[in-house]
């Protein structure tokens, strides 16, 4: 997706002219792939912009740079204050914000010992990752034939930039098939989740959603959902997920913070009831929750100014 330039990125603590903040061809992470980063969303609201559980994203960061040995020079509160500044500083009413922490030039190598950590945020504006159709018509989706990392060889739960290699071979293989996006399955050939959205089935009234110990991501939108399912009275549960689930599902969506909350219309060419009646819903108060017009999600509206 073409990037939309905004004035400012914040580099190593200042806010820098979008156009410097260049790196050096022998900056560490681009050899090697050792970087950590997020992808967060700041949406239009009452009180101007709200980037939503900004503090969650800037402590999962956190999270990944320990996994990763990676000392973070910046705290989760200075993160979160310099990611409110950039947003401000594009004047954009919502807009993507990507923050990532990386080594940079001066070591090559794979101790990443004495290499110097250098962050960046910057933002810009990103419409509906899966497509402007994707809440109402839904996605069509294939089971990957790339299994998703394990636990033991590339952790999952950290949001590593070269984790990301995995995700684009599945990705752009499910696109050259005709689909929309890719489902990866673990090592012991259960359910993970997709390249970039964590997983939900529903059936039998209950959702079910794979839990970090299969190999997804421990999503802030699948936390957020978890919660507005359990407030409308919908039983939730963190359990496997087989492939034959998926395509006896009564309904079934996928969400993250770039895709929100996608229908899903068919797994492996199997069709499935889109949209069901718990995605609709759900999909319903979650556009409102991000927005801050929901009173008991207000305090996951972080205001940029
Ligand atoms: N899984 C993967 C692999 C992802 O990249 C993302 C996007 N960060 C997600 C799940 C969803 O996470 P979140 O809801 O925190 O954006």
């Amino acid at each position: 997706m073409p990037i939309t330039p905004t004035e400012k990125i914040w580099f190593n603590g200042e806010l820098i002219p979008w156009d410097q903040a260049q790196i050096h061809i022998l900056t560490h992470t681009l050899h090697y792939g050792m970087g950590v980063f997020e992808g967060i969303r700041a949406y239009e609201t009452e009180d101007g912009p709200g980037v939503f559980r900004l503090t969650d994203h800037m402590r999962r960061l956190a999270e990944s740079a320990q996994i990763m040995m990676m000392p973070l020079p910046y705290s989760v509160e200075e993160l979160v204050q310099a990611a409110k500044e950039t947003v401000a500083s594009t004047g954009l009413p919502s807009c993507y914000v990507r923050p990532i922490a990386y080594y940079g030039y001066g070591e090559m190598g794979l101790n990443t010992l004495p290499c110097s950590v250098d962050v960046a945020i910057a933002c810009w504006p990103w419409g509906a990752y899966l497509g402007d159709d994707a809440a109402t018509k839904g996605v069509r989706m294939k089971i990957s034939s790339w299994q998703r990392h394990d636990h033991n060889i590339m952790p999952p739960s950290s949001k590593t930039t070269g984790n990301y290699v995995n995700s684009s071979l599945a990705k752009v293989e499910a696109l050259k098939a005709g689909y929309d996006e890719a489902i990866l399955l673990n090592r012991a050939g259960m359910v993970a989740e997709c390249t970039g959205e964590n997983i939900f089935v529903s059936r039998k009234g209950k959702l079910i959603t794979p839990p970090v110990a299969s190999g997804a991501l421990e999503g802030i939108t699948q936390d957020t959902v978890m919660t507005i399912a359990r407030d409308l009275g919908f039983e939730v549960v963190l359990g496997d997920l087989s492939r034959a689930d998926l395509y006896v599902a009564d309904e079934m969506f996928v969400c993250g913070t770039a895709a929100e909350v996608s229908a899903v219309n068919s797994v492996d060419d199997r069709d499935l009831p889109c949209p069901g009646p718990m995605t609709t819903a759900i999909a319903h108060e979650y556009a409102k929750a991000v927005r801050g017009q929901v009173d008991r999600y207000k305090d996951w509206v972080e205001h940029a100014r």
